[in-house]
C-alpha cells in the first residue's frame, strides 16, 4: 500500500472557498491586473509583473526587448498576459505591498509571474544598467533578479507558507525566466507549476514535465491543471475525464500535490460531481498508480452524500 499524503487544492477566481480540498487559493490579484480584496479563509494568489491593467496604464512600465514589448499583441512571444518589468521599483513596491497586505491577514500566499517575460527580456535602460554594474553575464544576472525579488517576498510574506509558480518549462526556465531553482528554494516553501490547457488527450507529455520538475525541485512540488477558467463554457474546456486521468497520471509521478483551476467555486462543484458520477473512468484508473487522486473521488463522494 502506498502511503496518501497527496494534497488537493483549487485555483478560484473568486473569492468563495470550496468543500472536498485541503487547500483553497483565491486569486486576488491575476494577471488582468484587477485586485480583490482577501479573504481570511483562503490563501492569497498574486500575479506579479503579468499586469495587463497596469500595462496599459502605465505603458512606460512594460518590458521590452529587441523585437519589441512584452504584450500580448507581440506574435514574437506567445505571451499569455502584458508584462511590466521587474526591476520597476514602483512595480515591484505596488506588488510587495499587495503580498504584505494578503500575508497578513490569510493562511499563506501564492506568487506567479514574479519573473521575466521571456529570455530576451527585459533589454530597458535601468535593466541594461543594472546588468552591466552586476558583472554577471546576462543567464545569470537574469536569475539573480528573479531570486532577489523572491527573497524580498519571503521578507513579507514572513513565516506563513510561501507557494512559487513556475511556468512548465523544466528545461530552459532559466534561460527563459530566470529561474534559479537551486536559489529559489532557499526561500519557496512550495513549487506549483501550472498545467493549463483546455484539453488533455495525451497525459504523456504532463507527466513528463511533472515528473522532470519533481526529479530536481528541492522543494515539495504540485502541479495546476485547468477546470473551466474565466470566460469559459463547459464545451470550451477539457471533459471531466481528461482531468481525471491526468491528475492520475501525474499523481504517480511522486509530486506533493494537485491543484484545480476554475472561475468560481460552482465550476468546481460541478466538476467534482461529474468526477464523482463517472463510475467506469473511475475504475479504468485503478492499477495506474496515482490511486490518491481516485481516494479524492471516494472522499467527494461520501462529501456529496452527506
Ligand atoms: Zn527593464
Amino acid at each position: 500500500m502506498s502511503v496518501l499524503n497527496l494534497k488537493f487544492g483549487v485555483f478560484l477566481y473568486q473569492p468563495e472557498p470550496v468543500e472536498g480540498v485541503d487547500y483553497n487559493f483565491y486569486r486576488l490579484k491575476s494577471e488582468s491586473g484587477i485586485v480583490g480584496k482577501p479573504n481570511p479563509k483562503m490563501y492569497t494568489n498574486i500575479a506579479c509583473f503579468g499586469d495587463n491593467y497596469m500595462a496599459a496604464k502605465r505603458p512606460d512600465w512594460v518590458s521590452i526587448s529587441k523585437d519589441g514589448p512584452s504584450l500580448r499583441t507581440n506574435k514574437k512571444y506567445n505571451l499569455r498576459w502584458d508584462v511590466v518589468c521587474m526591476t520597476n521599483p514602483e512595480a515591484r513596491e505596488y506588488n510587495l505591498k499587495i503580498i504584505a497586505e494578503s500575508s497578513k491577514v490569510t493562511p499563506g500566499i501564492s506568487i506567479s509571474s514574479q519573473h521575466f517575460a521571456e529570455r530576451d527580456f527585459c533589454v530597458c535602460p535601468r535593466c541594461v544598467e543594472q546588468w552591466r554594474q552586476s558583472g554577471l553575464n546576462w543567464v545569470d544576472w537574469r536569475a539573480k533578479t528573479v531570486t532577489e525579488f523572491l527573497k524580498e517576498v519571503r521578507d513579507v510574506v514572513k513565516n506563513k507558507p510561501l507557494f512559487v509558480n513556475c511556468l512548465p518549462d523544466p528545461l530552459l526556465g532559466k534561460s527563459r525566466f530566470g529561474y534559479d531553482f537551486e536559489a529559489m528554494a532557499e526561500y519557496a516553501d512550495y513549487f506549483v507549476i501550472p498545467m493549463f490547457s483546455k484539453a488533455y488527450p495525451t497525459p504523456w507529455y504532463w507527466e513528463t514535465i511533472a515528473r522532470g520538475y519533481k526529479s530536481f525541485l528541492k522543494k515539495p512540488v504540485f502541479v495546476n491543471f485547468y477546470v473551466r477558467g474565466p470566460n469559459e463554457t463547459w464545451d470550451t474546456v477539457a471533459p471531466t475525464k481528461q482531468i481525471m486521468t491526468v491528475a492520475t497520471r501525474a499523481a504517480r509521478t511522486g509530486i506533493d500535490g494537485i491543484i484545480f483551476l476554475a472561475e468560481k467555486a460552482q465550476w468546481i462543484q460541478e466538476f467534482q460531481k461529474n468526477a464523482v458520477a463517472d463510475k467506469e473512468t473511475r475504475e479504468f484508473l485503478k492499477g495506474h498508480g496515482g490511486d490518491e487522486v481516485l481516494e479524492l473521488f471516494n472522499r467527494w463522494e461520501k462529501m456529496l452524500k452527506a
